[in-house]
């Protein structure tokens, strides 16, 4: 390919809406352009990204066993109503209707399409199992479509499902995946891990996230580097030690202090002259209908969500001030844990605390010198705050190490939840018929180009890993008015090719500093410059990820490559 015919805007200003690196530079180097929100042109250099990711993946996928499908996008609501989906996928999913007033969806995931397919093409154990997948799009209408094609509305997926006589055959399946994933990311060049992940409300312990590690990624992970054990945030919370119980509620060392009119925790921790850190704040909920304390270290919020997820509950709120006086006998503001006649759940980061304070249920007094255990009961830890760097493995107790990661990849085992509800069964060897037992996984396809440049970048632009970089080398003529300079750049241009290699050669007539900018900016992994010693059949190879020069001559510059 040649630069002076390469439909590559490269700009020098960042989109205003941009927060990250790689929507800033996605689009400064040319590769993509946004047409709306979530909505978004790939361009030309973006669209050899895609192919070569898709490229891989098929590779993999196809090896692995499994077989390309092109499903419709537009999926009628029937299907939908039939897996009882229809009505609680929310607002994500794009409904419409057809001329016929007939209700349709574009889809946002593929089970209840393949289900359908597949129970009715398949009846026997002797056609399974089966794994399905397909390269394509997907749309989600997100609350908050943000940082370019990472999180779009209309994106390119590759999802798979299988299907199975037996749950163990399913567990096979899961893990038959789960080595294809790691090496599909592995080929990318991408440093990642697989987490295990939350299962909802399917359940069971099979589910595990593929995340790009990155500073900028939405999602946390704990690993842990002496046993290997990786989990995400809230999953890693599941596992936290139970607390035992304190009984003693004699309050020996508490000290009561008069603290008139105080309230506010920054009015206590002035007052007292003690850390907001070291103030223990209870908040009554109401989840699913019971009153529930929590007690929580200074005055972070408790989020709603992570208390459902922490109880299972369906409904989580805030008891009115009425409601707190009724379940507690106590006012708030002044609450406190001693005494309390509904049980007390603890935020993990306030099981540390010693001699701290806390309301004394009592207007204008505080308690000092609360103790856990000796002052109070606490019935259990909830996990509304995440597990952090220094906390013990449950594996292996050693220190865990938290960092932040990219979602580009979700295997999980559905069971038979969508057979079931869709008569998705088969005739097994025994006459007998059963429910076929699934799996479905998901890999981003967008969202990895993304990711990798999300870790890949530095101060001059992207550093694309060699396998999924748009072009592997870039063959750089100083200056193509002078012949021995242009001629030796195409004869290199011409037998790289002729090698095998993506070549791309920058012919057009502009200052070298203004073409070496373009070619960091892009990121191709290779600059050939072809400049000064020319005559003498000498080059510069120039590494984008490490900065290093070597002089080679011109016939080896494949060899140094390779
Ligand atoms: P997230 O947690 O980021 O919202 P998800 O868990 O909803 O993702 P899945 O349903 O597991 O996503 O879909 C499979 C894969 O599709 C994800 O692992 C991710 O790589 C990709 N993906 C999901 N939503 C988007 C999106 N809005 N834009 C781009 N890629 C997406
Ligand atoms: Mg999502
Ligand atoms: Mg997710
Ligand atoms: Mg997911």
């Amino acid at each position: 390919m040649r630069f002076s015919r390469l439909f590559a805007p490269t700009k020098k200003e960042s989109p205003a809406d941009a927060e990250i690196p790689s929507h800033k530079l996605l689009t400064r180097a040319g590769f993509i352009r946004k047409v709306a929100s979530g909505l978004y042109d790939i361009l030309p250099l973006g669209t050899r990204v895609i192919l070569k990711v898709e490229k891989i993946v098929r590779e993999e996928m196809n090896s692995a066993g499994a077989q390309e499908v092109i499903l419709p996008i537009m999926h009628p609501s029937e299907l939908w109503q039939e897996s009882g989906r229809w009505d609680v996928y929310g607002k994500e999913m794009i409904k419409f209707k057809d001329r016929h007033e007939r209700d349709y969806a574009l889809g946002p995931t593929a089970e209840e399409v393949i289900t359908d397919l597949v129970r009715k093409e398949v009846k026997s154990y002797k056609d399974l199992p089966l794994n399905l997948y397909q390269i394509g799009r997907k749309f989600r209408d997100e609350i908050r479509p943000r940082f370019g094609l990472m999180r779009a509305r209309e994106f390119i997926m590759k999802d798979a499902y299988s299907f199975h006589t037996s749950d163990e055959d399913a567990e096979r399946e899961y893990w038959n995946m789960y080595e294809t994933y790691s090496r599909i990311f592995k080929r990318m060049g991408l440093e990642f891990k697989a987490v295990l992940a939350d299962t909802g409300e399917i359940g069971g312990n099979f589910s595990h996230e593929f995340l790009v590690i990155a500073d900028t990624g939405e999602s946390k992970l704990v690993y842990c580097e002496k046993c290997g054990y990786a989990a995400s945030t809230e999953k890693a919370a599941q596992r936290r030690p139970q607390v035992p119980e304190g009984r003693a509620t004699k309050f020996k060392e508490v000290e009561k202090v008069h603290t008139p009119r105080i309230r506010r925790i920054e009015e206590v921790s002035e007052f007292l002259k003690v850390p907001q850190e070291d103030i223990l704040k209870l908040l009554v909920y109401v989840v699913d209908g019971k009153p529930v304390a929590v007690a929580i270290r200074g005055d972070r919020e408790v989020e709603e969500t992570k208390l459902k997820n922490a109880f299972r509950a369906k409904e989580v709120r805030l008891a009115t001030d009425e409601e707190i006086e009724e379940f507690t006998g106590q006012p708030k503001g002044y609450l406190s844990p001693v005494n309390l006649s509904i049980p007390v759940y603890a935020d993990y980061s306030v099981i540390p605390m010693v001699n701290f304070v806390a309301g004394a249920g009592e207007e204008d007094y505080h308690l000092k010198n609360v103790n856990w255990g000796r002052d109070f009961e606490v019935k259990d830890f909830i996990d509304v705050s995440e597990v952090r760097s220094g906390e013990p493995c449950p594996e292996c107790g050693a220190p865990l190490v938290q960092k932040r990661g990219i979602e580009v990849g979700h295997i999980f085992k559905l069971g038979t939840k969508y057979s079931q509800a869709m008569g998705a069964t088969f005739v097994d060897e025994d006459g007998q018929e059963k429910p076929m037992v699934m799996g479905c996984y998901g890999i981003g396809i967008t969202r990895v180009m993304a990711a990798a440049v999300e870790q890949n970048h530095d101060e001059n632009g992207i550093v694309w890993p060699f396998e999924i970089a748009p072009f592997e080398v870039i063959v750089i003529p100083t200056n193509v008015k002078k012949d021995e300079i242009r001629s030796l750049a195409e004869d290199i241009y011409e037998n790289l090719k002729r090698e095998g290699f993506d070549v791309l050669i920058d012919d057009r007539n502009a200052r070298p500093g203004f073409k070496f900018k373009d070619a960091d900016l892009i990121g191709i992994p290779f600059q050939v410059i072809v400049g000064k010693r020319a005559p003498e059949g000498i080059v510069e190879l120039k590494v984008r990820k490490s900065g290093e020069r070597f002089e080679v001559e011109a016939s080896k510059v494949g060899e140094k490559i390779r």
